[in-house]
């Protein structure tokens, strides 16, 4: 094995101490709202056939076209790893009975995508997300941002900004891309050339291109709810309206549309100034979707947990290791206790106590130092002696104090609070 070989992937990490404190922090504050909010947790599988993304997401869309490991399993069919949690959850959805149309799932997981990698973008990277199955409601869509504002200010994440806008119903869509097309047209030309083809397979996707020449152009279009049925902008106010009730600020943005081809009606997007160049924290919004025969509708969102981490680290988050680390260190002060404490650590952590012992039959200098190591505020230690009496002496690591007890009352000191 070279020494690159013991890296992983370029784009991927390992998750491991400290920073893993930070990240179960995160896994069970967001497990307890999601109850709060009546949502159950799905895990779906990472692999899944192809086809559950394509026609989900959409064939045009950077995800389906640039960014999703495919393969194909040992029989020839070609599967993918998911590059996002929703259509998983409505394969779920469409494969079971009608009381499935009105779920409420919820999901943390690891998603990937062949991005070229760099700050804030992974190849595999972890979103928590939530789908709240039913038809289009603005109360169920402002309910559903509630949530996720709510999740990110029990997390400590403040100063996000977060920005709406509609993507209309289908009804709505050849309206607005003959709008587009008619604004755009003229400066055509002047588009960036993925652009100038979006402008003949699909001009909405033109409001979301990044290229500093694009971006120009679409500032200056009037907003794409223009171009959308009274209807279509009623219930946008209505979201709106709720959302002010709820006292949560969000800001129109006109041009905002989202990369996947299945919205409809409210779309919205979180970004964080701590986050950099890509700043979105989160984004979601309802979606209508033909699946397995069925049409299904929801609302739901996805936050990306390593930004998500950064933003909570920005606002003096830090891993806390104190649930893992070891109220207690046992030493054995003679090779024959050895055995002796192997029984006693069982008993320590079959009533609930963290305890820890060198079990490699190194000197007691050794054990000793392994115990200040691992920063335990208690040491039991037993020699043939403490044998011979059927005691313990145990070690107040803080004030050094140390004492002679049998084992009901050693018990009775760790569990002290
Ligand atoms: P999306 O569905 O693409 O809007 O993704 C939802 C959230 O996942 C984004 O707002 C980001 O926080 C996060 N995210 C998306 N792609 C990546 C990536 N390649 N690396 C890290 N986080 C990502």
């Amino acid at each position: 094995m070279s020494a690159g070989d013991v890296q992983p992937l370029a784009g991927m990490s390992d998750l491991c101490a400290p920073e893993i404190f930070l990240w179960q922090r995160v896994e069970d504050t967001c497990r307890q709202l999601f109850h709060r909010y009546g949502f159950t947790e799905i895990r779906t599988p990472l692999l899944e056939r192809l086809s559950v993304f394509t026609r989900a997401i959409g064939e045009g869309t950077d995800v389906v076209q640039k960014e999703m490991y495919t393969l194909q399993d040992r029989g020839g069919r070609e599967i993918a790893l998911r590059p996002e949690g929703t259509a998983g959850v409505m394969r779920y959805v469409a494969g079971g009975g009608p009381e499935r149309a009105e779920a409420r799932l919820y999901y943390l997981g690891p998603m990937f995508r062949a991005e070229r990698p760099q700050a804030g973008r992974r190849r595999q990277f972890h979103q928590i997300g939530a789908e709240s199955l039913g038809p289009p409601s603005p109360a169920a869509d402002a309910e559903c941002i509630a949530l996720l504002t709510h999740l990110l200010r029990d997390l400590g994440v403040s100063g996000f900004n977060l920005q709406i806008n509609t993507r209309g119903l289908p009804e709505d869509r050849a309206a607005v891309a003959a709008a587009l097309r008619a604004a755009l047209g003229p400066q055509r030309s002047a588009l960036c050339e993925d652009c100038q083809r979006r402008y003949e397979t699909n001009p909405l996707r033109i409001l979301d291109c990044k290229q500093a020449e694009c971006r120009a152009i679409v500032k200056a279009l009037p907003p794409i709810s223009d171009h959308m049925a009274a209807e279509t902008r009623a219930y946008l106010a209505g979201v709106l309206r709720l959302l002010k009730r709820l006292d949560i600020s969000a800001q129109i943005n006109p041009f905002l549309v989202r990369g996947l081809d299945y919205y409809i009606h409210t779309v919205w997007e979180i970004t964080h100034p701590a986050l950099g160049a890509q700043d979105a924290l989160a984004g979601g919004g309802r979606y209508r979707m033909e699946v397995g025969g069925r049409t299904l509708d929801g609302v739901g969102f996805a936050i990306g947990m390593e930004r998500l981490l950064l933003a909570m680290e920005a606002a003096g988050a830090r891993p806390d290791d104190s649930a893992a680390r070891p109220r207690v260190w046992l030493v054995a002060a003679g090779a024959a206790q050895t055995e002796d404490l192997l029984v006693l650590l069982q008993i320590l952590r079959r009533h609930g106590i963290n305890a820890g012992m060198d079990l490699s039959g190194r000197s007691l200098k050794a054990q000793m130092r392994a115990a200040h190591r691992a920063g335990a505020p208690w040491v039991v230690i037993r020699g043939d002696a403490e044998a011979a009496k059927g005691v313990y002496l145990l070690k107040d690591m803080t004030g050094g104090a140390q004492t002679e007890v049998e084992l009901p009352e050693l018990l009775r000191r760790l569990t002290a609070p």
